[in-house]
């Protein structure tokens, strides 16, 4: 037993799955973003291998940086109220700003989040999420970019973690049932 692939119950995106649509999206922002030198905005902690592969596949002379939030609530559950734990180091007065997060839930995070940075007044906001959650929202977000549908599953893995566990798996995966510890609805 492993303690890393063994806790894992079902595959739900194969690492080949994400590379392909993770180099697809980038080309996409690559065309959209054509003449432009777009800040990335990636959502510590969950978004780093994201951000990490997209920039990669994107072939313009971008900017990266990050922002920490705490959403209150339980290690599963977000409630809406979110905390800025690390703030941006960029001024976003004027820029192209593309905010990327590993999973699209109750929409409650981004939501703040966006309010917060349209009021730093960049020159355009996007959202690339690498998941949307089906049937969760509890706020209209549709993401410009997004990689995949997922169903209302708890998932682990390239980037999201349960109990800081799991983020450096390749793949994204669900957990066998026992390891976590919470009811889920
Ligand atoms: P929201 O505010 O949209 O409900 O939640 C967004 C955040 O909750 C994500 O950035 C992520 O940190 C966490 N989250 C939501 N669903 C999942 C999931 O299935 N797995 C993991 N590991 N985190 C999730």
């Amino acid at each position: 037993m492993d303690g890393l692939h063994s806790d894992i119950d079902e595959v739900v995106l194969s690492a080949e799955q994400i590379k392909s649509r993770v180099i697809e999206l980038g080309l996409e922002l690559e065309k959209d973003y054509q003449g432009k030198s777009p800040l990335f905005v990636g959502i510590l902690r969950g978004a780093i291998m994201f951000l990490a592969d997209i920039t990669r596949a994107c072939q313009l002379p971008l900017a990266v940086d990050f922002i920490a939030v705490a959403s209150y609530g339980s290690s599963t559950r977000s409630s809406g109220v979110v905390r800025i734990l690390k703030d941006l180091d960029e001024d976003l007065r004027g820029r192209h700003v593309i905010l990327v997060e590993d999973i699209l839930d109750t929409g409650l995070t981004l939501n703040y989040l966006i309010k917060n940075m349209r009021t730093r007044q960049p020159a355009s906001l996007e959202i690339c999420a690498l998941l949307v959650k089906q049937g969760k929202q509890k706020v209209i977000l549709e993401p410009r970019y997004q990689g995949f549908k997922v169903e209302d599953k708890f998932v682990v893995g390239y980037g999201l973690d349960y109990d800081e566990r799991y983020r450096n798996l390749p793949y994204v995966g669900t957990l066998k049932p026992g390891i976590v510890e919470e009811e889920l609805d």
